[in-house]
């Protein structure tokens, strides 16, 4: 059995980023603008807050928990603190999203309106996760024929799994997305045409959104598409882009859904994405609701082991 298969129950998890408590964004957009700031008390809050926000997380009944991404200002924007070799590139702008924003172009404009700023863990017995929610990028870039659309995919992957070497498999988590909060959403790539690339990385489990209403039927793509031996599933049964909170009925059913198809040991309950992927003070869920939402999230695999352990 690997580490990330379930033994008697469904397992239950999130992305990783929760909404930052706004003592800890005052101090932490001083450091990322450039304003004096007072580095130990940072610290101190930080150690603080992330300490709760687990102590939370664990009371709302998730088992493998995150640090919420207190420490950072969005998923990948902290890379030039941990790496050398990375610099900014003045006057390169990234698009995003680009085929919504040109089409929904007055909803985006408030939506970036609102936005403020941008081995050894494995030893210490955690678990890695990649983000990558660029993948499906490729497969509705514009311009790209599919020939370079699957070169490129394939570069990712190895790219992707050159990071990873060394890394046992089972101690991986891949989590691509669709990288945006609540939107139209009609110009995504599918789950269908990012699955043989997804299921290519040296990672024992694989999270990926399946409660965004866009993507929910896409499981029936899993009975046709082999899930490697020992590798685990970790679809989004709550969603990180509405305040609405799934029933813990319909939670269940998603899971069993998954479970009837790739095996009850194989399915993990995860969220679509994190709940604040960029450090804002305002994020689309709010956080009071991102808890009952765990709280959903642990009865709906509750239920959903009951029936499939008995
Ligand atoms: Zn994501």
């Amino acid at each position: 059995m690997a580490i990330q298969q379930n033994t008697d129950h469904i397992q239950t998890t999130h992305i990783g980023s929760l909404p930052r408590p706004h003592n800890l964004l005052d101090l932490l957009k001083a450091k990322y603008a450039g304003q004096p700031y007072d580095e130990s008390k940072l610290n101190s809050v930080l150690a603080r807050e992330v300490a709760e926000c687990v102590r939370k997380q664990v009371e709302c009944g998730i088992e493998i928990v995150t640090d919420g991404e207190y420490s950072k200002p969005g998923f990948f924007t902290y890379i030039r603190e941990r790496f050398d070799g990375f610099e900014s590139r003045p006057n390169q702008k990234l698009i995003l999203f680009q085929q919504e924003v040109s089409a929904f172009p007055e909803y985006y404009a408030q939506y970036f309106k609102e936005a403020m700023m941008g081995r050894t863990i494995v030893a210490a017995g955690i678990l890695v996760q990649v983000d990558d929610p660029f993948l499906p990028d490729i497969f509705v870039e514009p311009g790209l024929e599919d020939k370079q659309k699957k070169r490129k995919a394939e570069i990712y992957v190895e790219a992707i799994n050159a990071a990873l070497s060394g890394i046992p498999a089972e101690r991986v988590r891949f989590h691509t997305c669709y990288g945006i909060n609540e939107g139209p959403r009609i110009y995504e790539s599918s789950l269908p045409e990012i699955i043989e690339y997804v299921l290519k990385i040296n990672a024992g489990s694989f999270s990926f959104e399946a409660a965004n209403p866009r993507h929910e039927h896409e499981y029936h793509l899993f009975e046709r598409v082999k899930v490697p031996e020992a590798k685990v599933l970790c679809p989004g049964v709550i969603t990180h882009a509405s305040n609405i909170v799934e029933h813990p009925e319909l939670i269940a059913e998603r899971l069993i859904r998954f479970a009837k198809l790739v095996g009850r040991e194989n399915v993990m309950a995860g969220a679509d994405c994190g709940f604040s992927s960029q450090a804002l003070y305002r994020t689309e869920v709010h956080a009071t609701v991102v808890w009952e939402k765990f709280k959903a999230l642990r009865r709906g695999a509750d239920l959903a082991s009951k029936q499939l352990w008995g």
